[in-house]
């Protein structure tokens, strides 16, 4: 009986709170900014207005060591990080994509061949390959399917994974639409067919993005005219930047494409949650709603001009714009304090490796994308075994830190997965681009603090044979531009901020991670913590 009796308690507990007996927040807003390091908020926070990244700043609680614990710091991973408050060697989210050794196939992190998009043609997409609850999946099973979940950001990996299992409903976007998938819904509600329909994204055509900071802005900054940065569907590697995607008379897929490059992207998604707030009465139901928010333009943006440029400050800063204007809308419709504000980001960002090499300060830098590494390992076997048949490929993929052997091949060639795994770790660790690597039979003997991290991006299923990690300022990407996925800070040092009730204000040095919210949060709610928690109570900034 005992045993019984405790977790009815916390059950009726949980509904006296969620149904608004006592002061509980009406609304849980979780911000990801898809690549936002943390040195932006501090470098960038003079050209901040009031309202924005500024109002969290000074009334809310500021973790300015928080990080990512682990070395696959990718989009995927980190939104179902941030969602469940567990890393990948728990979530399962181990990249943008895997290899499914078992069936010999490429996977991408939200597939899923059993359902269909709505309201537009892509690929089915679902969260059927988390492998945990987030923290949204727990407000909404411990309210009884009372509190409703919202998830709206660009990628379909970002809206999903933030959402978890039982969000009510996810929207992302294709090409020109705000899209979901028949996991959520059959069809999409009249406000956001309506929303497609009404020119909101075709609006931005010939649009120009200018600068609207002074020329102060940009001195610690690199040269607006970079030749390393990008320079992607017509829109230059100067400001002003027109969105027309080389196109200047007809909208077409480019024109998208350029979109995505900038803040408009950003706009436009706001403009559709705004909308989504006020049609489904978000905030205002039986219990504490939750809308999930991922911003993508930014690292596009970032990953193009790189985090020198002057284009990342007029991003960040538009950012900070929005911000302020959803925040008042907040606070009109439903009382920013009646609503716990969570902001933080997937993943930072390190300069363009050829910006480094620029300043000749004995800094090395450089490029090794996944073909490069794959073209490594290849010449490393071709050595050590005799080829038996060199049409037989010795990899099946090199995929978001990831290798996986073709153990077909293996097989017929009558090498065993473990001696090629050997070789390739041995070899790899030897060379200049390689910081780390790890072994999926759970060779630790070099155990430091890079394989630490490894150790947490691997997962048992899905993990390639061997993870390695890059040298410092090494990038996988070819380029122009630059990218992320690696375990040093300025990839995995982000925002974790909090703002709200029950949070007590302040800038806050403590060891955090993006995986502390949602067991923080959870807490703050007095509801159970998602399954298989990695990130902390954030204790010290709760009343
Ligand atoms: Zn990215």
């Amino acid at each position: 009986m005992k045993i019984l009796l405790v977790p009815c308690l916390m059950i009726l507990a949980v509904t006296a709170r969620l149904n608004g007996q006592t002061e509980e927040p009406r609304l849980i807003v979780l911000i990801s900014i898809d690549q936002l390091p943390y040195s932006f908020l501090t470098r960038f926070e003079p050209f901040f207005g009031e309202g924005g990244f500024r109002r969290l700043l000074r009334h809310g609680a500021v973790f300015t060591e928080a990080r990512f614990d682990y070395a696959s710091t990718f989009t995927g991973p980190g939104h179902a990080t941030i969602g469940s408050g567990t890393y990948p060697h728990q979530h399962g989210i181990v990249g943008n994509g895997w290899h499914d050794t078992a069936t010999a196939r490429n996977v991408y992190c939200v597939e899923d061949s059993s359902v269909q998009q709505i309201g537009g043609e892509g690929d089915g997409r679902s969260p059927r390959l988390l492998s945990v609850t987030t923290l949204s999946d727990e407000l909404r099973t411990s309210s009884g399917f009372r509190s409703r979940v919202l998830s709206v950001a660009q990628k379909d990996r970002s809206a999903i994974l933030l959402g978890g299992k039982h969000a009510n409903a996810a929207y992302w976007v294709s090409d020109s639409l705000f899209v979901s998938s028949t996991y959520y819904m059959n069809r999409l509600p009249d406000w956001a067919a309506a929303f497609n329909a009404s020119g909101v994204a075709t609006g931005f055509f010939g649009a120009w993005w200018e600068k609207t900071l002074p020329p102060t802005a940009f001195v610690s900054m690199d040269m607006d005219d970079a030749p390393y940065e990008g320079n992607v569907h017509g829109l230059g590697r100067t400001f002003p930047h027109r969105i027309t995607g080389n196109d200047t008379t007809s909208v077409t897929a480019n024109y998208f494409s350029a979109l995505w490059h900038s803040p408009f992207l950003n706009e436009w998604m706001m403009a559709f949650i705004r909308t989504a707030l006020d049609q489904e009465q978000l905030g205002s139901g039986a219990a504490t709603d939750m809308l999930c928010i991922g911003l993508s333009a930014n690292d596009a943006v970032g990953h193009t001009f790189g985090p020198e440029s002057h284009e990342i400050v007029e991003m960040t800063v538009h950012t900070d714009r929005l911000l302020a204007d959803f925040f008042s809308f907040l606070d009109e419709r439903i009382g920013l304090d009646r609503c716990i504000i969570a902001l933080t980001s997937d993943h930072g960002i390190p300069p363009i490796p050829e910006s480094i090499l620029a300043q000749n300060d004995g800094r090395k830098a450089g490029r090794a994308d996944r073909t490069v590494i794959g073209g490594l390992c290849e010449g490393y076997l071709d050595r050590t075994y005799s080829h038996p048949d060199v049409s037989l490929p010795w990899l099946a993929r090199v995929v978001d830190g990831n290798i996986y052997l073709n153990r077909r091949s293996l097989e017929r060639m009558g090498i065993s997965p473990e001696s090629a795994t050997q070789t390739l770790s041995d070899s790899l660790r030897g060379s200049d681009l390689i910081a780390a690597v790890m072994t999926r039979d759970g060779n630790w003997s070099r155990e430091d603090w890079i394989t630490g991290k490894l150790r947490n991006s691997f997962n048992e299923e899905r993990s390639g044979d061997i993870l390695y990690a890059l040298a410092p300022y090494f990038i996988d990407y070819a380029g122009p531009g630059t990218d992320h996925g690696q375990p040093y800070d300025y990839d995995t040092h982000v925002p974790v901020i909090l703002m709200g009730a029950g949070v007590v204000p302040g800038s806050y040095d403590s060891k955090a991670s993006p995986a502390d919210l949602a067991p923080t949060i959870a807490t703050i709610l007095g509801i159970p913590f998602p399954e298989g928690r990695d990130g902390r109570v954030l204790k010290e900034a709760l009343r």
